[in-house]
Order: structure tokens, then sequence, then C-alpha cells
């Protein structure tokens, strides 16, 4: 057995509204056993007196891609994977660093590197894997050149294969979403209209038809996994929503009807406005395209409009960040952009226990008996003042992922 107990802390628990001081926590060999305002005493446990700060639900990011080592795709294409993982490792560890305990990879992240993680051998956040995100041809996961014209694309060789894969047709869909999910995907994503990053589509066009979207949808649900849908634009929301996704990612140029829609299916949104503020301001240096940068400005100013028209609709709202090379050093300034619209422990709901949710792990997210014990603690309290998480090297003391201490440099008893 192995036991910590966490004592005088101020808990929040990623479900309530208020952090509740002089609390105690018991985790014994990985999970939540115990939060009481009682003591709590274990000659076995080892004991860390919190000191008033806050302890909280390990983050949860739920939009990255671990492979994403470029922030110009493209550019990704003549790194083979081997050396793509090698890169993609310190990327992976950062994000730990940063408190995330958990991360849904939407595009790119497979079991392997899940399985790398879990086991061990890469030092990183719990990663919930989709594979490659599904494109048709000329949507948003089509990078190809003009000059190639293949139709009819074999579906284990098409271009980009590992981040992004060209599928058409419900019939190949089908086939390749069984696949994906035979391996051990934890969801699948559908690239459902136009984005920023990609060179030859339109961020309003809205990509294959419901009936496809509708069939991916079928599979994944027959063995308990869902789907996510990229999509900006209202329509091809809409469209993702009829065809039965459960969770759209971005969702920058939603307008209230379909946010109201998105509402009632129960479905939800994960914004990621860092992705296109932290962009935009660097995007031209690292050679984005003039055709990218108008589609990144386009969808910026946007996105924190779409998040006082969600929460106005009761939509529930995730917490995504998708940057891309080496923009992911502003993973939790998505934290601060959001509190220019939300209140703190609604952005921090999002981050925790909203984020169980979409990844289908309720025993995620929460400090309560029985839960995964991924916790983090900081000094000052986020509930009031956000901007502490944007400050790890300063406020997080410690970093608990599956009941062991990741990091911290506060001094058990
Ligand atoms: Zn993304």
């Amino acid at each position: 057995m192995t036991a910590t107990i966490f004592t005088n802390a101020s808990v929040f628990d990623g479900l309530g509204d208020e952090a509740v001081p002089g609390m105690n926590v018991l985790v014994v060999d990985g999970r939540i056993e115990a939060v009481s305002e009682q003591p709590i005493t274990s000659s076995e446990a080892v004991t860390y007196d919190v000191g008033g700060r806050t302890l909280l639900p390990g983050l949860i990011d739920a939009h990255a891609h671990v492979f994403a080592i470029n922030l110009v795709e493209e550019h990704n294409r003549e790194i083979p994977l081997t050396e793509m993982t090698a890169q993609a490792v310190p990327r992976i560890r950062k994000m730990l660093d940063r408190g995330f305990t958990s991360v849904r990879d939407v595009a790119g992240g497979d079991v392997g590197i899940r399985r790398a993680i879990a086991q061990g051998y890469i030092p990183g956040p719990r990663l919930f894997v989709g594979g490659p995100a599904l494109s048709q041809i000329g949507g948003h996961g089509d990078h190809r050149s003009t000059t190639d014209e293949r139709l009819n694309i074999d579906i284990n060789a098409s271009a980009f294969n590992f981040i992004c894969r060209i599928v058409e047709g419900e019939a190949n869909l089908r086939s390749v979403v069984r696949n994906e999910l035979r391996k051990g995907a934890d969801h699948i994503k559908v690239l459902a209209s136009g984005g920023v990053g990609s060179p030859n589509d339109a961020i309003e066009a809205t990509q294959f038809t419901e009936g496809e979207i509708r069939a991916v949808v079928e599979e994944a649900r027959i063995r308990g996994k869902y789907v996510c849908a990229h999509a900006y634009e209202s329509a091809a929301i809409a469209h993702s929503i009829r065809a039965g996704v459960r969770c759209i990612e971005h969702g920058n140029l939603i307008n209230s009807e379909v946010a109201a829609m998105v509402a009632g299916a129960g479905a939800y949104i994960v914004p990621t406005l860092v992705a296109y503020e932290v962009t935009a301001q660097h995007g031209e240096r690292l050679g984005l395209s003039e055709y990218v940068m108008q589609k990144l400005n386009m969808v910026n100013d946007a996105g924190i409009a779409m998040l006082g028209l969600c929460e106005d609709a009761g939509v529930k709202l995730g917490f995504g960040t998708d940057l891309m090379g080496e923009m992911e050093f502003a993973q939790l300034q998505e934290f601060t952009i959001r509190g220019r619209v939300q209140r703190p422990v609604d952005i921090l709901k999002s981050a925790t226990s909203v984020n169980a949710e979409i990844v289908q792990r309720p025993d995620l997210g929460v400090i309560s008996p029985g839960a995964i014990a991924d916790v983090i603690i900081v000094d000052g309290d986020p509930l009031k003042d956000i901007s502490i998480l944007t400050e790890p090297e300063k406020n997080l003391r410690l970093i608990m992922k599956d009941g062991q201490v990741y990091k911290t440099d506060l001094t058990p008893n």
C-alpha cells in the first residue's frame, strides 16, 4: 500500500462553486480515499501540510496535438515518426509540468504514445487518443499539393496518414473507424468544416455529408465511444450535431440559434482561443501564408464573443488549447483569455470535471472518494485570480498523477 495525506488544504473539488478551507485528503494506491474536515492520520502515509494553499484536480486539456511539432503542418512531411516522437517527448513532459495530468489528443496521438506514457517510458499526462483526424478530399486534413491528382486514395497510404487521413464515403469511413477502434482509440475525430492551418479550404465550408458523419458516429457508438468534430461555422456545427456528434471543437463562428441546438443535444464545445491569439502574434514570422493569417484573424475576433453566447445558451464548455509547434509555451494562457468573459470557477470546472465527462472518465477531474488521485497544489486562490495558474514555476507547488507525486517543492512531515 502507498498512501499520502494532505492536511490543511483549501479544496476545489472540480464541481462546487467554492474552495473549502481546512480540508484533509487521503490518497491510497492511486485513488482518493477520503476528503474530510476531520483529521486523517496513518502511520504508513507520507503527509504534506498544504498550509492553506489550494488543492484542486489535475488540469485536463481536451484539445491538444502531441505530435504537432511544427506550426506549419507541411513541414512535418519529411519527418519520420520516430524523429517526430523524439521531438514530441519534451512537449509532452512540459504539459505535465504545467499541471495538466490528462490530455485529449484530437489528431495524431495514437495508442502507442498513450501506452508509452502510461508505462512510464515518457513522463507526461495520461493521454486520450483518436488516431488520425478524418478528412474528405479538399477538406481541412487535405494538405496535398495542387499537382496531386489522386482521387481514389488508398486508405492506408494517404498523405498525412499519421495526423490526418483522407477517407471518403460511408463504407470506407466505417472500415477506418472500425480499425481505429480495434487498435484502441478513445474517440474519433472528423473534420466537418474548413480550418485555419489548411492551405486550400475556406473556414465556412461544410465538410463531409451528414450521412458520412452519421456512419462514423454509429460505428463509434456501437463500441461505447464518441465522435468529436472540428467545426467553426454554425452550418457545419448544426450539420455535425444532427449527425450525432457529441463534442464540437473550436466553434468560434457559432450563432445563438445553433448554440441552443448544441445545448439541447447535450453536446459539448471545446473552445481553443489561445491558439488563435498567440499564433496571430507569431504566425507571420514563423512562415504562415497570407491566406492562413487572414483566416486566423477572422476566427480570433469571433472567439471571445462565442464564450458569452454559449454560456447564455447553456452549452457545456470544455477547455482546450490546440497549440502547434513552438506556440505550445502558451498552453496556460487559455485560462486568462477565458477569464475576460467567464468566472474563474467556471473555467476551472471546464478544465477539470467537464473535460473529464468529455473523455468519458467521471473518475477524473474531481477531488472525491473513489476518484483517480490526479492532484495539483497552488499558492493563492485561482478561484479569485485565475492568472495564478499561468505561472507554474512560481505558484504550482505539487503535481500528483495516479497517486504518485511527480514534482513538488513541499517537504513532507
Ligand atoms: Zn486541433
